[in-house]
């Protein structure tokens, strides 16, 4: 098809975002269950409820644009979705495993926060003002969850990891690496202290 304007491509992109929902809608519920420490499996079933709602905001959205709502095939999250899959099913220590996941929830959380960040200043820019506001509100729920996602691997998931889920203390190159492994400032775990 010709997308002959920001507005047709905006309304693209959603129908890329309404499939990314609903392939999260199957994918959450799998990583809550996978999930060990109760705080993360928490934050997975609460951020599934989250997203229960989203799928209707974007509903909404595709009503105020005057739009049915329809999905098409988003295939980075099903890439996103492969690779949570992929690491479910090594074999890890159960601290290990929820670092695992919340990798994989983080990049789903950050494609999320893209897309979403992306059709919201589109939207607005269109004058499609509804639209905009409502895709802000999933945009502040989704840099939540990431947020509470980074604050769980910090405060308690990737401490057990990295002692072997004991709590007996990690050796000092296990330590080391994982300092040096920072690059973002706010993924799960790889924030550098300083
Ligand atoms: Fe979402
Ligand atoms: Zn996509
Ligand atoms: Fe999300």
């Amino acid at each position: 098809m010709k997308i002959d304007s920001l507005r047709t491509l905006l309304e693209e992109e959603l129908k890329d975002i309404y499939s990314a929902e609903k392939q999260l809608l199957k994918a959450l519920p799998k990583m809550a269950k996978k999930a060990t420490s109760p705080e993360l499996k928490g934050a997975l079933q609460e951020h599934l409820e989250v997203t229960k709602r989203q799928v209707e905001r974007l509903e909404d959205v595709f009503e105020s644009l005057g739009k049915p709502a329809k999905a098409k095939t988003c295939k980075a999250m099903q890439g996103l979705v492969e690779e949570a899959t992929e690491i479910m099913e090594e074999d890890a220590e159960d601290a290990v495993m929820d670092a695992g996941i919340i990798a994989a929830a983080q990049k789903v959380e950050h494609y999320e926060i893209a897309s979403y960040g992306t059709v919201r200043t589109w939207a607005r820019l269109v004058g499609a003002d509804e639209a905009a506001e409502l895709l802000q509100e999933t945009l502040d729920e989704e840099s939540d969850a990431d947020e509470r996602l980074t604050q769980l691997a910090e405060s308690v998931v990737n401490p057990q990891a990295d002692s072997g889920g004991d709590g007996n203390g990690s050796t000092r190159s296990k330590k080391s690496s994982a300092k040096k492994s920072g690059g973002s400032k706010k993924t799960g775990g790889s924030k550098s202290r300083r």
